[in-house]
């Protein structure tokens, strides 16, 4: 959808604008510089990033959104024709990359609670990839279960793919990579940092992985990440204030939605993402999905077995989630 006037909570989009220092890019970018290519190391989006986080430059692979690094990824590191294996609700993309590159797959199914059963991923295999939170149920796994996972696997890559774990209570994997040499750890500027429409994601890990990311990289695309894609991330990583204010607004706005949203009859299970998967206890979701779009207000709902009763919903302004709320309000008194 893309109308005028309407409320786009279907994509998990961050509703506040990028850091300010990106529009100052943008500003001053002389477009003469556009003649000439960008640096295929990405080296200071590289630096910046690594430095944040206490990493060597060499710890750290950039890519054109987190889905880039993780399809680059599967393709460096899922080759050993054994399955490889991911939740059974997950995100989409896993499935559709195995089958492009003819990776082999076994799903595991989530618990009642929505978590994982971390013993499903002891079996043989060849490499493992988590979101965590997971998507699109929001939730949470406490990082001792990772643990557990990556000493059961050491002769396998394990990739968490954190695109939402800024807005959780728990810590990110990344404190785990220096003692696990096969875990890859996995976010985005798309969702924390405002700027899915500018593509950047980036991998973590130890020096070996994201050599190896890089020696394919450079078979494959050597300029992922254009001139300007490069300044506009490094400006974002270092407003580290703007950041966390907006973080913070965000799940603030997420405690208010899940009070509003068990008060009109939804039960979820306790998201730590900026999205919240909800189910209704009469109206199947996808009449709620279908009302709210006729009131110009999007969310994503999945025509899948299992997961076909709920909607996820991203958080937005305070004001959009109080439109939501109306919105639900008149549907379920109409019902
Ligand atoms: N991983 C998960 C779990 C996601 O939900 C998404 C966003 N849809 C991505 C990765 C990819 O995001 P991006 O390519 O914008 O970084």
């Amino acid at each position: 959808p893309n109308q005028p006037d309407m409320i786009k909570l279907n994509t998990n989009e961050n509703p506040y604008p990028p850091a300010p220092g990106v529009a100052e890019v943008l500003k001053n970018t002389e477009t003469d510089a556009l003649r000439l290519y960008p640096d295929p190391a990405a080296k200071d989006l590289v630096h910046a990033i690594a430095a944040e986080y206490g990493l060597l430059d060499e710890q750290v692979f950039v890519g054109v959104g987190s889905d880039d690094v993780l399809a680059m990824s599967f393709l460096t590191f899922f080759n050993s024709g054994k399955p490889i294996l991911f939740p059974n609700v997950t995100y989409s993309f896993y499935d559709v990359w195995a089958d492009l590159y003819r990776i082999p797959y076994v799903t595991c199914a989530l618990d009642d609670q929505m978590m994982i059963k971390k013993e499903d991923y002891f079996k043989e295999n060849g490499g493992i990839v988590i979101p965590n939170p997971n998507a699109p149920t929001g939730v949470y796994e406490p990082l001792e279960t990772f643990e557990e996972i990556l000493q059961k696997n050491t002769d396998v890559v394990v990739i968490v793919d954190e695109a939402y774990v800024d807005f959780a209570d728990g810590p990110s994997a990344r404190t785990l990579i220096e003692k696990y040499p096969n875990l890859l750890v996995v976010q985005t500027f798309s969702k924390s940092r405002s700027m899915a429409g500018m593509r950047i994601g980036y991998a973590m890990g130890n020096k070996e992985l994201i050599k190896a990311l890089n020696d394919v990289k450079y078979s494959f695309n050597s300029y992922t990440m254009s001139r300007v894609a490069l300044l506009c991330g490094v400006e974002a990583v270092n407003d580290k204030a703007y950041f966390e204010e907006h973080v913070k607004k965000i799940c603030e706005t997420r405690e208010k939605t899940k009070k509003a949203l068990a008060a009109l009859g939804f039960s979820f299970p306790d998201s730590q993402s900026n999205f919240i998967f909800a189910a209704h206890k009469s109206m199947p979701a996808k009449e709620i999905f279908a009302a709210l779009k006729a009131r110009n207000i999007f969310v994503r709902y999945f025509n899948k077995p299992g997961i076909d009763n709920y909607l996820r919903i991203t958080i937005g302004t305070d004001e959009q989630m109080q439109a939501l709320e109306a919105a639900l309000r008149e549907i379920l008194l109409q019902a």
